[in-house]
């Protein structure tokens, strides 16, 4: 699994490729925030109710069905009759597909993406991110997870999500270059 630093990177772009507001939407890019990390809400289960972080992850929130009903339920909440729905939805997406890029060291590897269609886990062929190394144990979670690794780690995804955000700057700087230039 890529790190949340990963999964809020990726809600950044999605905002940032919409053109959006940094000061009139504030309210979507924390939704955002919210929906590009929520199927990790997994591991919170896991602490919370079995004192395992891995007790439930990469399972029912790791999959299409659940990003899709959560996004959907976040744009009723966020208001404007759920404009925002997509949008949400999509950074849930987002979350799936990263997760499925990355490094994954212990079976069953990949999510169950097809839940509750079809319980298989899927990965994708290629790795793109690495994993986050950490302590299952509730006690050592959040010390376990300040180490070398996990820094390269970071350093693989703010490299990709840096290289998308110069893409995407340069091809709406052309862009708007182009538009200029069609309207004078
Ligand atoms: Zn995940």
């Amino acid at each position: 699994m890529p790190t949340p630093i990963g999964h809020i990177a990726s809600g950044l772009l999605l905002f940032a490729a919409g053109s959006r507001s940094w000061r009139k939407q504030a309210g979507v890019l924390l939704a955002l925030f919210f929906f590009a990390l929520l199927p990790d809400i997994d591991l919170a289960f896991g602490l919370l109710l079995a004192g395992n972080a891995n007790a439930f992850h990469h399972q029912a929130t790791h999959s299409i069905f659940f990003v899709v009903a959560a996004g959907w339920i976040g744009g009723q909440l966020l208001g404007q009759k759920g404009r925002h729905a997509p949008l949400l939805i999509t950074a849930g997406l987002i979350h799936l597909a990263l997760d499925l890029l990355a490094k994954d060291t212990s079976a069953p590897y990949g999510a169950p993406v097809l839940w509750p269609f079809w319980n298989g886990y899927i990965i994708a062929p290629v790795r793109v991110f690495s994993d986050v190394q950490r302590s299952g144990d509730a006690a050592s979670f959040l010390p376990s997870l300040f180490n070398r690794h996990n820094l390269q780690t970071i350093g693989i995804e703010m490299a990709v999500f840096g290289l998308l955000w110069g893409l995407w700057s340069a091809w709406s700087y052309s862009r708007r270059g182009y538009e200029r230039k069609a309207s004078s």
